[in-house]
């Protein structure tokens, strides 16, 4: 989209794609985590390294003052190295105290990935737990259904708003609860870290472990992310439009910097509206 164009009311920035140690140390993708707007209210979820300076830079600007929720799903570095940096420029260091705070409580106590004094500057800090369910404004609601199997306390979540519902699989090894725990959503992220999965040595999900998911769960549109060094771009894509033409659920695998228009998603599926 030129970015003369109007930003859409509802949307997904991708602000980084990167999943796990090597693809973040390398930068290879960027490691910002993805940010909802929906309407006015601005949701942050998982910055890892290097997300403050990747939102300040996209294009258009993402203003950390204006977000008003961040989600940590689980204290790995690839989700969490920024949140404290994230904290302190959403509550301008402290001096504006707003908004809220999501994280695991292993990650807001054991080991704080917001540091403690930064834990203060928010209006709300809130904690994660299997069966959690959260307003964070009028008809905005999060939920995480389901405790991951990552090694550190972990979850994946849902977030319904008006008349859309989207489900994003963070890090996990493969469950057979995962398909019931994320039904019916419109918008399905998959965080698809390696080609293969069911190897206990990572506890990732692998793009076959994804391609089950999409087809239990058949949304309009399903977006493979946090890709590790097996899934560069090109065999990331490949992997998608193999899932797409078994599953005949339109699949994309995102990029950095990807603009998704949440009021524009297939109807059913249809071809997919990549992130050419
Ligand atoms: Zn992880």
């Amino acid at each position: 989209m030129p970015e003369s164009h109007p930003a859409p009311l509802r949307s997904l920035k991708f602000l980084g794609t990167a999943g796990a140690r090597f693809a973040v140390s390398t930068q290879i993708r960027h490691s910002g985590g993805v940010v909802w707007r929906l309407g006015d209210f601005t949701i942050w979820v998982d910055p890892g390294p290097g997300a403050l300076v990747r939102a300040l830079s996209s294009r258009p600007k993402i203003d950390p003052s204006r977000v008003d929720a961040l989600v940590v799903t689980h204290r790995h570095l690839d989700h969490s190295g920024d949140a404290t940096a994230v904290v302190e420029a959403m509550t301008r260091g402290g001096f504006a105290r707003r908004g809220t705070l999501l994280a695991p409580r292993d990650a807001l106590e054991e080991e704080p990935v917001v540091f403690r004094y930064a834990q203060k500057f928010v209006d709300r800090r809130l904690v994660l737990s299997e069966g959690s369910r959260h307003e964070l404004a009028p008809g905005v609601v999060l939920e995480t259904p389901l405790a991951h199997d990552h090694g550190v306390e972990t979850y994946g979540y849902r977030l319904a708003t008006d008349g859309l519902v989207a489900g994003h699989v963070i890090d996990t090894f493969w469950m057979d609860a995962l398909p019931a725990a994320y039904a019916g959503v419109d918008l399905l992220l998959v965080n698809t870290t390696r080609a293969k999965g069911r190897d206990r040595r990572y506890l990732h999900l692998g793009a076959d472990d994804a391609e089950a998911l999409i087809a239990a769960i058949r949304p309009r549109l399903a977006v493979l992310t946090h890709l590790g060094m097996q899934l560069p771009p090109l065999a990331a894509q490949a992997a998608a439009q193999a899932i797409s033409a078994r599953t005949g659920v339109a699949t994309v695998a995102a990029r950095d910097g990807w603009l998704l228009d949440l009021d524009q998603l297939p109807v059913s599926g249809g071809a997919a509206g990549g992130p050419g």
